[in-house]
């Protein structure tokens, strides 16, 4: 069966030409224009393999990249303009495969497509563990315990929780709080984090006399352990 690509390019021409040459090279192709598109397209439609141009229009390249990694670990190869070392950098830290460079030759396209097709895990890789302190949360059971004990969230407390840990000893911000676990729509009401930080702390750091959550006045908020 063909292995089917997802390419996301918002230059026609470039995209069009790209098309050509992964049909002629046997790939089946899906495209799309912009970040919001593709990252639904991405999510939805079950590919061996993404390119993803990193400057796009609606959301950028590495806010899909971002967004995508929380549900999938499809293989995603970066188009990144000249010399952009920063995006390179930070594209591989997202968890970009790999990335090629504009312009670039389509046989080297071609080459590293199929070095990331080659180590594709056989299976879903597993979703780890996410543990701070004495609270451990299985992400794919959607179960969160303290010292072994259950905790029963919502499914926003669980999503505000879990990007915390993943980012275990980051202060986030309310805005970037809101973009990663509320989406767009939300921007602006700040507040909302606020709240959602009071239940989480009622409901685990309160009821369990433990310190994880921590609120850096005038930043935003961290889980970390206790300190
Ligand atoms: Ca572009």
């Amino acid at each position: 069966m063909a292995e089917r690509i997802l390419l996301v390019e918002d230059e026609e021409k470039l995209s069009r030409m790209v098309e050509l040459e992964l049909r002629y090279e046997g790939y089946e192709v899906e495209k799309a224009f912009d970040g919001r598109t593709g990252l639904e397209r991405a999510l939805a439609g079950d590919f061996d393999l993404i390119l993803l141009d990193i400057m796009l229009p609606a959301l950028s390249g590495m806010e899909v990249l971002r967004r995508l990694r929380k549900e999938r670990q499809t293989p995603v190869i970066l188009l990144t303009a000249r010399d952009a070392v920063v995006d390179k950098v930070s594209g591989l830290d997202a968890g970009a495969d790999d990335y090629v460079t504009k312009p670039f030759a389509i046989e080297e396209l071609l080459a590293r497509i199929r070095a990331a097709l080659r180590k594709r895990p056989a299976a879903p890789a597993e979703v780890p563990r996410l543990t701070c302190g004495p609270l451990s949360m299985d992400v794919e059971r959607h179960a969160v315990q303290v010292d072994g004990a259950p905790v029963e969230l919502t499914r926003r407390e669980f999503d505000l929780l879990r990007y915390l840990l993943e980012n275990k000893g980051k202060v986030i911000t309310r805005e970037s709080l809101l973009d990663n676990v509320w989406g767009f729509d939300f921007a602006g009401e700040t507040n909302a984090v606020d709240v959602y930080i009071r239940f989480l702390r009622s409901k685990i750091d309160e009821r369990f006399g433990v310190k994880i959550i921590h609120t850096v006045r005038g930043v935003g908020y961290a889980a970390r352990e206790e300190g």
